[in-house]
């Protein structure tokens, strides 16, 4: 594998879009001081993946982005695209039979890095697997700036171990491992969080089953009282439907002796009205009589006065007559 291209935009003091070709041999970059020549390094570094900023030798994330100079505004966007050929070895996996692969990273001032393989969006996992698979990795020694070459003399043991396992290639498959240690950690704390739920559920478990045998209890002893409340409202039912049909007994008996009573009062009140009619009369026949009574009276004092007035007629011609004999 080789670096065989870089194209840089809007990284750090590459405002335009630059082109750096890696051909056959060495390459070396050649400048005066601060031309630019440790960003060309910053821009590989970034483009497999690096997450730390110091190490990109920038303040923020975003301070690897273009922020203008004395005549240059600044821009929104930096993209670095890493171009690296087969030479005549095959690349991993699906990148196999490719003569060349391309990995790149894009990022704006407000937002996460995109990254793509062969134009193809992808994970940051992705490319680091990639690198880690063709032996690169960002920690080791692909990579050697300024004043570290003294860092990988002088290094300790354990340091020099990492340079040499990722020489021999064995640092993907540690990475791996890590990886794998971490998910395997990770699946015990998960397991461990699991067993507190399960006693947890378990705790919950008990408590519902007491509610439940509650609830059983309540339901039984709630069929109970409905039954018992059936049977007493069935008992008066029937009380209420026996009271009903002797009050109708009694109605029925009632409005029968009404009827008889109201008919017995319909006579009685003709009866009255007979009487009435019949008493009138009598009384104008008792005053017709009265009045008849009247004149016989009157007629029979008329007469006893001609008597009386005959009877002193006679007496005195009775009178006249001894008085004439003597
Ligand atoms: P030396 O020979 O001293 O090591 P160098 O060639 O490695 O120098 P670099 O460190 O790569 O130089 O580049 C430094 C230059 O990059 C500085 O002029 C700095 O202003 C510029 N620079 C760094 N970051 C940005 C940025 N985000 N925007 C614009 N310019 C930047
Ligand atoms: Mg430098």
């Amino acid at each position: 594998m080789k670096l065989k291209k870089l194209e840089i935009l809007g990284f750090k003091s590459f405002r335009n879009k630059s082109t750096l070709d890696f051909s056959e041999g060495i390459s070396a970059i050649v400048g005066p001081n601060g031309c630019g020549k440790s960003n060309i390094v910053d821009a590989i570094r970034w483009v497999m993946g690096e997450q730390r900023f110091k190490i990109l030798r920038a303040k923020r994330m975003d301070d690897v982005i273009f922020n203008g100079s004395d005549n240059a505004s600044p821009v929104g966007m930096a993209e670095v695209s890493m171009i690296l050929s087969a030479n005549g070895r095959n690349f991993p996996g699906e990148y196999d039979g490719c003569s060349e692969v391309m990995i790149s990273r894009k990022t704006f001032r407000d937002g996460e890095s995109e990254y793509c393989i062969n134009k193809v969006p992808c994970r940051l996992l992705d490319v680091r697997e990639f690198l880690m698979d063709i032996g690169i990795g960002v920690k080791t020694y692909s990579l050697v700036e300024q004043n570290h070459i003294a860092n990988l003399i002088e290094a300790k043991p354990e340091d020099r171990r990492q340079f040499i396992e990722e020489a021999a290639g064995i640092s993907k498959y540690k990475g791996r491992k890590e990886a794998a240690s971490r998910k395997m950690e990770s699946t015990r704390q998960n397991i461990v969080r699991l067993a507190d739920i399960i006693s947890e559920v378990k705790s919950q478990l008990n408590s519902i089953s007491r509610q439940a045998r509650k609830a059983e209890r309540y339901k039984t002893l709630k069929k109970g009282i409905k039954e018992s409340e059936l049977t007493l409202a069935l008992q008066a039912y029937l009380d209420l439907s026996e009271k009903q049909k002797s009050l109708k007994n009694v109605h029925d008996e009632i409005t029968f002796k009404s009827a008889k009573a109201e008919t017995t009062l319909k006579k009685l009140e003709a009866f009255i009205e007979n009487l009435k009619v019949e008493t009138l009369e009598n009384e104008e026949t008792a005053s017709r009589l009265q009045e008849r009574l009247y004149e016989i009276k009157t007629e029979v004092n008329v007469k006893e006065h001609g008597i009386e007035f005959s009877k002193g007629k006679i007496i005195d011609i009775s009178a006249r007559k001894q008085k004439n004999l003597t």
